[in-house]
């Protein structure tokens, strides 16, 4: 059995890390959420009020608190820059409507692609994004671009915030969506685009459950005829 990379991209809210960290888990995969790589810079550009003009001291700050992952003792994944865990901070609503300049930034994304290659070198990988079957492991073996509708994925990211005790209002995270699929689609480096040899699957209407089986199923093939 060899091991593969799986490659999981698509809109906001689309379920994209909800199915890859279960398949993780099942396959005994590292999972990479790269979404939360980007956050981490936004995070670091709000706390120093930096502007585009500010990317190499963005930079600067990037690698003096580096971004890592750990495991909390519930098996979640916990995210840290340098000594500190920012794994509830970077989900907060300033660090979600400001991700999108920060990402369309090309210094920074050139930094944040070469981690996660780095992160990637070893294998039985899975990794969600917008850019990572186009761009991070074109050569993965299997790229999958999971779409839902906007009201499905406000609704979604709704509930979700409520559990983590995140104040929204479904009409503004709508609307917040929509914003943001849209800039990551239009930006100039790496826009938010399935890969001409990714399975397109729409989850609208699909249960977690539902979604991890037909990716899974599809990996499962996969590794076995390797
Ligand atoms: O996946 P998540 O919604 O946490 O991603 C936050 C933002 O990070 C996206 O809206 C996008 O601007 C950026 N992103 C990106 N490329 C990736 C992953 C995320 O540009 N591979």
């Amino acid at each position: 059995m060899k091991a593969i990379k799986i490659a999981i991209d698509g809109p906001a809210s689309s379920g994209k890390s909800t199915v890859a960290k279960i398949i993780a888990k099942n396959l005994g995969y590292t999972y990479l959420d790269t979404g939360a790589m980007y956050r981490c810079a936004t995070y670091i550009a709000l706390e120093h009020h930096f502007t585009e003009n500010d990317v190499d001291a963005l930079l600067a700050e990037l690698s003096k608190q580096p971004i890592s992952f750990k495991k909390a003792s519930d098996g979640s994944q916990l995210v840290y820059l340098g000594q500190r865990d920012v794994t509830l901070a970077i989900r907060q609503n300033d660090v979600t409507n400001n991700v999108s300049w920060v990402s369309a930034i090309a210094k920074i994304r050139k930094e944040l692609v070469e981690q996660q290659r780095r992160i990637a070198a070893k294998g039985a990988i899975i990794m969600d994004g917008r850019d990572i079957g186009t761009v991070v492991l074109p050569d993965a073996e299997l790229k999958v671009f999971l779409i839902a509708s906007v009201e499905e994925r406000a609704t979604r990211r709704y509930k979700e915030n409520i559990e983590k005790g995140i104040e929204t209002n479904l009409e503004t995270l709508k609307d917040e969506i929509a914003a943001r699929d849209y800039k990551d689609s239009h930006r100039q480096v790496s826009p938010l685009k399935a890969a001409d040899d990714a399975i397109v699957f729409d989850t609208t209407g699909v249960d977690i459950q539902g979604v991890v089986t037909f990716i899974q199923e599809k990996a499962e093939k996969l590794i076995d005829t390797k």
